[in-house]
């Protein structure tokens, strides 16, 4: 059993490194890639505890990146972190999420909701790396929504106090970071960008175009009907398939580790690039 898309406290799962590579273990995951927010900040921990659970840890990262003025996740995969171009863009995102995070704190403040950024990094535990999710709870904990749905709604997304557009790097770069980190790149989670099929389509093949790998094609939240048409558009583009299922912490529950439809037999993986390259 593989899942190659996870989260821990170095980002914003909720569980440490190591305790998520214990978890994984006890799953019966035999390959886990630890693949946080913008920071490779976990793998020290992880490796350790990989090496402890006897399981295979696939160093990652899941990196922001501008497509079409949005947001879209690029995983990287057997990346070397230590990589002087993938520090800098990791540096580069601390930054933006910095700046992002006390502006975040002020439309909230303007709105009526005082104290977010101590309030955030609080939960996270400190002020570095601070993401929306850190503020999801902060919100929670207040009483200004009922759950994450609700955040999301509410808060942090266009039109509503808290949203601050993030100026990630393009897509493009996304990819080439990864690649000179010695990494493949996989989109993440291609379902869940709220776009038409139409515009699915060309991100993919710009994706591809850029040199992208791979897509994620089992994931987290996923259907039989979902992993059919990611299926479809990974042999359409010529990506190989992953399966992750971003796992963020035992409150989601429909992505716990290890929790994923089969690939189908067909596909090239992700994996398969990972021991050949
Ligand atoms: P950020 O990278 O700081 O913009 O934060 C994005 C994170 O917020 C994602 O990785 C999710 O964990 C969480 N998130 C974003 N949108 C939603 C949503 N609609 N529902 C639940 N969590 C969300
Ligand atoms: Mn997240
Ligand atoms: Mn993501
Ligand atoms: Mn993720």
């Amino acid at each position: 059993m593989i899942d190659l898309h996870s989260h821990s406290r170095a980002s914003d799962g909720s569980h440490s490194p190591g305790e998520v590579v214990a978890l994984a273990a006890r799953s019966g995951i035999e390959c886990l890639a630890l693949t946080d927010h913008d920071t490779v900040s976990g793998l020290d921990e992880a490796n350790l505890a990989a090496a402890r659970h006897g399981i295979e840890l696939i160093p990652g990262i899941e990196i922001s990146a501008d497509w079409e003025s949005r947001t879209v996740h690029i995983v990287g995969l057997g990346i070397d972190p230590s990589n002087r171009a993938l520090e800098r863009t990791i540096a580069r995102a601390a930054e933006t999420r910095i700046n992002r995070a006390r502006a975040i704190a002020q439309s909230l403040d303007s709105a009526g909701i005082p104290g977010a950024f101590r309030g955030a990094s609080d939960i996270a535990g400190g002020e570095s790396n601070l993401t929306r999710s850190h503020f999801a709870r902060f919100l929670i904990a207040g009483g200004h929504a009922k759950d994450n749905r609700q955040v999301f709604k509410r808060f942090m997304v266009k039109g509503r106090p808290g949203y601050v557009p993030a100026e990630w790097i393009g897509l493009a770069e996304a990819v080439r970071i990864i690649h000179q980190a010695g990494g493949i790149a996989v989109m993440a989670h291609p379902a869940r960008y709220n776009v038409t099929a139409k515009r699915l389509g060309r991100m993919l093949s710009d994706f591809k175009a850029t040199g992208g790998d791979a897509m994620e094609v089992s994931c987290g939240a996923g259907n039989a009907q979902e992993l059919q048409m990611l299926s479809t558009l990974a042999d359409r583009f010529g990506l190989a398939a992953s399966a992750g299922s971003d796992f963020h912490g035992p409150d989601k529950p429909w992505a716990q580790l290890g929790r994923l439809l089969p690939l189908p037999s067909h596909h090239p993986t992700a994996l398969g690039l990972l021991s050949v390259g």
